[in-house]
């Protein structure tokens, strides 16, 4: 038995196998094999799977992005037929008595470096695909599957560190918890995990060996057991029955509103990042959705979603919300959250750089397919759309302008529209100090705090180093905070908060008297929160 420790991101308990997620250039190694022909089956199979998976991707890609979009999938199925290929491969495995995964890499190299050196650029980009097509077999041999996990019993997912895109394509259901050797306790990666209500370990050192084997992820203790003795697997199992039985508890507090004994209500929404997360919305009975991170639908595709596809998608979140507030906030890309097809420039400094309403006011078409989308989506439930990482009123002037444009635009065409309440986000010190000035021109105000700290106290939320002095609970932080709720109030708008501190059941009872009008958390939050309002005075 062996103990790791880490840092909590979400707290509970998971028991099971430890798998360790294998990024793309896994190492390979080579060993001699005795027995050629099984080898040579070994990668007959591996192919024919993995051609299995390209066709299912191409089908996937069709639906998603059209028939030129997934015609990727396809040249790579005919590459993998490719008999010189294949010939390298088994010549490899027979001369030099190696193993399969061994063959397929040193092949793999050979014809990337192959294709590199041609000058026509068309076949020096085919090293690319050549690499791509050989990791999805190696990948296949090594038995993972194709989310870089083990088979289909879910797992404990052991990572360098994950990426937000690389989190959102895990099939949630095969997931028991996250548990990272990096990563900050703020990055979207950590978000992410809170929402899928998953245990999640940042800062544990692990090694190779503990791939496969029994493990307990402790998300209260902030350790990773690694081969339980049956005495402590039996403490751990009782403490998660323990566990279960406490939300049982909660679900009592379903249906009733989030109200003070004296009255006073809050309006508790949750906070998602795609549609999947809807039903644990409505599981823990939020009064709404606060915050949509609307980039995850960005970040799950491949090339820019179409005006249709976001429609769809917005459309759907908004009925199954059956006419209860959903408040989806334009595309926040940039920083951690990173879209290849954007083909951004590095920056210096991304999470100061080109990055959410910066880039959709200077790229147009971008922000006006969205809200296209968006307002579409609105005829058919109740939509309120939010802004971020503004900065002053003249970016307002600038989306009110453009949201006039798209609204003109529907009339013409004479597609309905709902009645969109439009707010932005309050995550700069410069939006949070001239918050009189933003109050006049928007419906209601959200607080990242997520943001609003990194910048108010000048320290990279991405930054692990950091994660100790970064601190929400700072009084500079607070006291804008209240600041902005009292401009908000002034002006006759509502102001709440979305960013984790919204969360911190620590503050719960201090937002209450602060006059904050709504929260926005993790769904699992809800009913923890709702019991606290209940319980105050
Ligand atoms: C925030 O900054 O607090 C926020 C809610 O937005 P995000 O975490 O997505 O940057
Ligand atoms: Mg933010």
């Amino acid at each position: 038995m062996k103990r790791l420790e880490g840092k909590v991101v979400f707290s509970g308990i998971a028991i099971g196998k430890i798998s360790i997620m294998k990024k793309e250039n896994q190492s390979v190694r080579r060993w001699k094999v005795d027995d050629i022909e099984a080898e040579k089956a070994r990668v007959d199979e591996a192919k024919e799977q993995a051609i299995g998976e390209l066709k299912k991707l191409y089908e996937k890609a069709v639906q998603e992005v059209g028939e030129s979009g997934a015609a990727i999938f396809e040249v790579h199925q005919m590459m993998l037929e490719d008999e010189g290929y294949l010939e390298s491969i088994d010549n490899i495995i027979e001369t030099e008595s190696v193993n399969a995964e061994y063959a397929v890499a040193s092949t793999a190299d050979n014809f990337a470096a192959m294709f590199s050196a041609m000058e026509d650029e068309y076949m020096s980009a085919r090293a690319a695909d050549i690499k791509d097509i050989s990791e999805r077999v190696i990948r296949v041999l090594m038995g993972k599957g194709e989310s870089g996990l083990d088979g289909n019993e879910p797992v404990i997912v052991v990572a360098e560190d994950l990426a937000p895109s690389e989190t959102v394509q895990l099939d949630k259901s095969k997931v028991l918890a996250f548990v990272t050797k990096y990563g900050s306790s703020n990055s979207h990666t950590a978000i992410l995990a809170r929402t899928m209500n998953i245990p999640a370990l940042i800062n544990v050192g692990y090694g190779e060996e503990i791939d496969g084997k029994m493990g307990i992820v402790d998300g209260k203790e902030g350790i990773l057991i690694v081969e339980p003795d049956e005495e402590v697997l039996e403490r751990y199992r009782a403490a998660k029955e323990e566990e279960l039985k406490k939300k049982e508890m909660l679900k009592e507090l379903k249906g009733k509103p989030t109200v003070t004994k004296s009255g006073r209500e809050m309006k508790l929404y949750a906070n998602i990042g795609s549609i999947s997360d809807v039903a644990t919305v409505l599981q823990n009975d939020a009064g709404g959705i606060g915050l949509f991170r609307s980039e995850f639908v960005y970040l799950e595709k491949s090339d820019y979603p179409t005006e249709e596809e976001q429609f769809q998608i917005y459309k759907q979140v908004a009925q199954n919300m059956a006419g209860k507030k959903v408040i989806i906030r334009t595309l926040d890309i940039g920083a951690d959250k990173q879209v290849d097809y954007f083909n951004m420039d590095k920056e210096e400094n991304p999470a100061m750089g080109y990055r959410a309403i910066r880039i959709c006011l200077d790229r147009t078409e971008i922000f006006k397919t969205q809200l296209r989308a968006l307002f579409r989506a609105s005829a058919y439930g109740k939509i309120s759309i939010m802004y971020p990482m503004i900065i002053s009123v003249k970016e307002v002037k600038q989306i009110k302008a453009i949201v006039a444009e798209i609204k003109a635009g529907l009339d013409r065409e004479g597609i309905p529209y709902g009645d969109v309440e439009q707010g932005i986000m309050i995550e700069t010190p410069a939006a949070a100090m001239i918050s009189d000035l933003l109050a006049k021109e928007v419906d209601f105000f959200s607080i990242g705090t997520n943001d609003l700290t990194q910048y108010t106290l000048a320290i990279d939320r991405q930054n692990a180093k950091l994660d100790n002095i970064y601190d929400s609970h700072h009084e500079a932080v607070l006291r804008m905070i209240q600041m902005v709720v009292d401009n908000a109030h002034k002006e006759g708008i509502w102001a709440g908060i979305c960013g984790e501190l919204g969360a911190d059941m620590t503050l719960t009872e201090k937002f209450v008297k602060m006059g904050v009008d709504e929260l926005s958390v993790s769904p699992t939050f809800i009913l923890p929160i709702r019991k606290i309002i209940r319980e105050m005075e």
